[in-house]
């Protein structure tokens, strides 16, 4: 007798909030590649006949992209998300190489992710600056995504949840009350390792999370904003991270450059249940 089966009858999702899977493409494609893979994706997901209304799709392109991008969504009328990889914590002025968030709200993103731990780690990011940039990204009307996560040396030392905590209390106060930002929590050494977290440990994280936004930003905030989780996320694990009560979605790296892995990563409702 199959065991599973019981598991997989159960509802995956237990919460009103609609599950969002965004895949960042990271420093990869230019632009003609870049609208090469939309068209493959939407291509994939409307044959899968996907309803962008029960899971949000959002891509994130570089940015000499997302004009190409932009373009393409809205000739095709897809539904597909765009967001930014990155934002200025400044409005405008002299800040050479620098995107400000009415750029990318004119190219007409919707999200922008702040805090990656590549920005972090390999750009000397500071809390403060993540917290600036992700004021900056909601001025201008566009959602952060705050990226939370530890080290493995963190992991060891202070155990999972106690970084990514200081590192969202940070980033949340810089906001308005009424902020709306998405969290993705992505431990650092599950980057790009091919080592994804279980789920019960990106539960733990996530639970933690959720408790500590309803006393940063109270109990309807707290329970309206989706929390993602992110490393090393594929087809074959997608389903059991979004089978967790505070897992709202997933923020996918190298598995969102191939059209047709993350089709089935967004399908993931389809290709646990056989529905
Ligand atoms: C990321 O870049 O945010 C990420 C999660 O990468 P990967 O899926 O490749 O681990």
């Amino acid at each position: 007798m199959n065991e599973q089966i019981p598991e997989l009858r159960e509802p995956l999702l237990q919460t009103d909030r609609v599950p969002l899977i965004a895949g960042n493409w990271k420093m990869n494609l230019d632009h003609l590649q870049a609208i090469a893979l939309v068209q493959k994706l939407s291509w994939a997901l409307k044959d899968a006949r996907h309803d962008y209304g029960e899971t949000e799709v959002a891509v994130f392109p570089p940015f000499t992209d997302l004009r190409s991008v932009q373009t393409l969504l809205a000739a095709d009328k897809l539904s597909l998300v765009l967001g930014a990889q990155d934002v200025s914590p400044h409005e405008s002025g002299a800040y050479t190489g620098d995107i400000s968030a009415a750029m990318l709200a004119k190219l007409e993103a919707r999200y922008v992710l702040v805090g990656h731990s590549e920005r972090r780690h390999g750009h000397g990011e500071s809390d403060e600056l993540v917290g600036q940039k992700a004021l900056a990204a909601h001025r201008a009307g566009l959602v952060p995504m705050i990226c939370v996560g530890e080290t493995a040396e963190d992991l060891e030392e202070h155990g999972a949840a106690a970084i990514p905590l200081a590192q969202l209390a940070a980033a949340v106060s810089s906001l308005p009350k009424d902020a709306e930002f998405v969290i993705a929590y992505e431990p650092v050494w599950a980057i790009g390792s091919g080592q994804a977290a279980t789920p019960e440990q990106a539960e733990e994280v996530a639970k933690a999370i959720r408790e500590s936004l309803r006393d940063l930003c109270g109990d309807e905030r707290a329970a309206a904003t989706r929390i993602l989780y992110g490393g090393s996320v594929a087809s074959q694990n997608v389903a059991g991270f979004l089978r967790q009560p505070n897992v709202d979605g997933a923020l996918v790296g190298g598995a969102s450059l191939k059209s047709d892995e993350f089709a089935k990563i967004v399908q993931f409702k389809k290709h646990v249940t056989g529905a």
